[in-house]
């Protein structure tokens, strides 16, 4: 049990000012930014994030860290999965408690002159691509990874690709050749189903956090709207998430109880309709504000609890902040799927964490390919070390196995190893 915030582990010292700046939450319906709060170690949260004051992913929520994901085991999931041998645990080197990133897009352009702190290019979500596909990650559902139910190929990092607000820029249809409606080539969906197809090895998804009165044809193609359930359906079919950005864009700060419960809530009415499968128990909270901590504390509860509204119980599974580091894993004690960070997708954020992951200065998350075993070097690297919670990882039904690499430095992939207990 951890009482005592540790600070930031990760975060390199030029970014925090630039942290300062890009998590002060702004979707494209931002007209204020929001105050920032600084906790001791000077990390930037949105206003409302943090309990503590200090950043979610490194500190407990109450000071007690939950124990347990509140989100049961997917039934079903009985499929045979293979243990790694020794050997494969040498060539892979798992490591399920180390850190995945969230990435977090917007609005996608091709216009250079458009490029804003959410605005991406289509060349850069491209490159963003590139890259992660070039240094072993692989993308993962949010769903899979909300529930615990990873199953990234061995020796490969999860990573999730989130877009807010359902914008015109994030998927258009035009017709081919032969008059069949497809993605338009420089919309998001366009660039990620591109990228997937030439590369299948790379996984695929995108969770889209859906704002019904978008619904991909806001703000510049408005004569797309009635493709909005066909786009909705487009999308689950193949492979990507549709999810929760409550009814209007609220910022949930600061209101009723009435209206926090009715914008979650008619959310996820709204998606069961036009979007029978669907991810609405996930939100992105707008602006990346919760309910203020001191005076809207049973909201903050209901996150975590769940609520009835219209006589119906409803129960998030996860809600995703704005800003500004990797997550937790699934299987580390600090995780609370309800706070989950994410990294905002600008040229000054990715560059700096993509050359921290390159640079081994992030232990990421390095999957064994079995959602039935949480596999971790032995001994747990230093940054980690207090993250592990054996009898949480049992309790989670799930099988934990330890094996000793060669050498302290767990980071280095390749080395012969020794597998010396599980
Ligand atoms: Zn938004």
């Amino acid at each position: 049990m951890r009482t005592q915030p540790t600070g930031h582990r990760w975060l390199p010292f030029g970014l925090v000012a630039l942290t300062l700046i890009l998590a002060t939450a702004g979707c494209d319906r931002a007209t204020t930014p929001r105050q920032v709060a600084l906790g001791p170690t000077m990390t930037a949260t949105p206003a409302g994030t943090s309990r503590t004051g200090t950043p979610r992913a490194f500190t407990s929520a109450t000071g007690t860290p939950r124990v347990t994901s509140t989100v049961p085991v997917s039934p079903g999931a009985k499929r045979a999965h293979r243990r790694l041998t020794p050997s494969q645990l040498k060539k892979y080197r798992p490591n399920e408690l180390g850190y995945i990133p969230v990435l977090e897009y917007h609005a996608i352009t091709t216009d250079p002159a458009k490029e804003a702190q959410f605005v991406r290019l289509a060349s850069d979500l491209r490159a963003d691509l590139t890259w992660l596909y070039k240094h072993d990650f692989h993308v993962i559902s949010m769903a899979s990874f909300v529930r615990n139910r990873i199953t990234a190929p061995p020796g490969k990092h999860p990573v999730v690709l989130t877009f807010d607000d359902a914008q015109s820029s994030q998927f258009l249809f035009v017709r081919d050749k032969h008059g069949k409606l497809v993605p338009d080539p420089d919309t998001a969906v366009g660039v990620l189903e591109a990228f997937f197809t030439r590369h299948p090895d790379f996984g695929r998804g995108g969770f889209f956090a859906i704002l019904p009165d978008n619904c991909f044809a806001v703000p510049d193609h408005e004569d797309q709207m009635k493709y909005c359930d066909r786009k909705l359906k487009w999308l689950v079919d193949h492979g990507y998430e549709v999810g929760n950005h409550t009814l209007g864009h609220q910022d949930l700060l600061d209101v009723s109880d009435a209206e926090f419960k009715r914008q979650i809530a008619e959310n996820i009415l709204w998606l069961e309709k036009h979007a029978p499968k669907n991810l609405g128990t996930v939100i992105a909270m707008p602006y990346g504000n919760y309910p203020q901590k001191g005076v809207h504390d049973a909201q903050r509860q209901m996150m975590e609890d769940g609520f009835t509204y219209k006589g119906r119980k409803f129960k998030l599974e996860g809600a995703l902040m704005v800003g500004s580091e990797p997550s937790v894993s699934p299987s580390s004690e600090l995780w609370d799927p309800i706070w989950i960070p994410r990294i905002q997708a600008a040229d000054a954020v990715l560059s700096v964490w993509f050359n921290e992951f390159e640079n081994g200065d992030v232990i990421l998350f390095t999957s064994d390919g079995n959602p039935e075993t949480v596999t971790i070097p032995n001994p747990v690297p230093r940054l980690i070390r207090e993250e592990i919670n054996p009898d949480l990882i049992r309790r989670s039904g799930k099988t934990l196995v330890r094996y000793t690499p060669p050498r302290a430095d767990h980071r280095t992939r390749g080395q012969p190893g020794h597998i010396a207990s599980s």
